[in-house]
């Protein structure tokens, strides 16, 4: 039996873990204590921008508390990629709001500001304004922000920015998780760096940050008096701790995650029917969370592939199934063409992680020459 190759897996090495025994030593292992707000710091000066940070228990409670703060709920819509995680809709299902799919375009695989504007316009014309535009920098990749941010201030709707995977990823030059009104962040086992499961909401004021955190501690007034309904979202001060230590190897993580896209370049060099998803210009910097290609389903099908590396017990999967059309989101509006779909039908995610080894490597490489002899 081969041993298994995963597609992202967490990576620890060099990291000192006193501060998590001194922190359980502490006693300080709930939703209060001082790593939290260190955890915080360390993003805001890592974004380089006008960040405040709020350290939650996942990135998908991320959305769902930037939506709360922009007061969305039942009756309202709210543009989304629909290329994309279903983590990325389902908070605008929690909040009883109507989302509306937007396609995506050639060269980055994110929202097409053609279609998102075309969108606007179409609601519009029928006295309906969206709430909020949620962007993805879908697997690393940054979206096309000058031309999505231009579309958001000419018709004053607010952009979430779904930066799950793109932490150390760089739009001209600005990180990822700087170009939304808010932004959120995922710390799960699986991405670039994790503090085991946990995410970030990102605001840009001090008052909201207050607002989000009050959200994400139950709204709790005092004692156990409430204001309103709260969440418990709050990122542990334990897995905080983790997350200092993780962010010491971030710059290293990204440095490891692009060398295996390096790798992969000089794969696909040698074999026709794969194109592997590069940055279009020097404007986008990627950290590769996920090395993504097309197959060219003519020369070969998808399923023979997946086939073939399942039985090497190596984990490559699909890109993602657009959300629109998911079973339980069948009949939501849609504005694009048949790109995302296309996607999902030729498209394929190859292990990643910034641990991958030259061994494991190679036997990637080995099963894209069985198939192809
Ligand atoms: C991982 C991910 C999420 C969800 O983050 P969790 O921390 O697992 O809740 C949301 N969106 C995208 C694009 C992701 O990759």
């Amino acid at each position: 039996m081969y041993s298994k190759i995963w597609l992202s897996k967490p990576h620890f090495d060099n990291e000192n873990f006193d501060i998590i025994k001194k922190t359980i030593a502490s006693n300080w292992i709930s939703s209060v204590g001082p790593n939290i707000a260190s955890f915080e710091t360390s993003i805001e000066k890592i974004l380089e921008c006008k960040a405040e940070v709020v350290a939650l228990n996942s990135g998908t409670s991320a959305i769902h508390l930037a939506l709360k703060l922009l007061e969305i709920g039942p009756g309202d819509e709210v543009f989304c990629q629909t290329f994309s995680f279903c983590a990325t809709v389902n908070p605008i299902l929690y909040c009883g709001a109507t989302p509306i799919f937007i396609g995506s375009e050639k060269e980055t695989w994110n929202m097409c500001p053609f279609f998102l504007e075309e969108a606007i316009k179409d609601r519009l014309k029928k006295q309906k304004k969206p709430k909020a535009i949620l962007v993805v920098d879908s697997y690393g990749m940054p979206a096309k922000w000058d031309e999505i941010i231009a579309i958001s201030r000419k018709y004053e709707i607010p952009i979430i920015e779904d930066a799950a995977a793109a932490l150390g990823s760089k739009y001209k030059g600005q990180m990822c998780g700087s170009f939304g009104d808010f932004s959120t962040l995922s710390f799960n086992g699986n991405k670039i760096i994790t503090t085991s499961a946990g995410g970030a909401l990102i605001c840009r004021e001090k008052h909201v940050k207050k607002r989000a955190i009050y959200l994400a501690t139950q709204a709790k007034i005092e004692g156990f008096v409430h204001g309103e309904v709260g969440f418990n979202y709050r990122m542990s001060n334990v897995l905080a701790a983790i997350g200092l230590e993780q962010l010491t190897v971030l710059e290293k993580r990204v440095q490891q995650r692009r060398e295996n896209h390096s790798k992969y370049q000089s794969l696909f060099e040698t074999f026709n029917g794969f194109v592997l998803q590069e940055e279009i210009n020097t404007d986008f910097y990627a950290n590769f969370w996920l090395n993504c290609i097309r197959i060219d389903t003519s020369l070969i099908s998808k399923s023979i592939i997946l086939n073939a590396f399942s039985n090497y017990n190596i984990d490559v999967r699909s890109l993602w199934c657009p959300l629109h059309l998911q079973p339980y989101l069948k009949g939501t509006l849609y504005y694009g063409d048949h790109f995302s779909q296309r996607l999902y039908d030729t498209g394929l995610c190859l292990p990643s992680s910034s641990n991958l080894t030259s061994e494991e490597f190679h036997r990637i490489g080995q099963v894209f020459t069985t198939l192809l002899k």
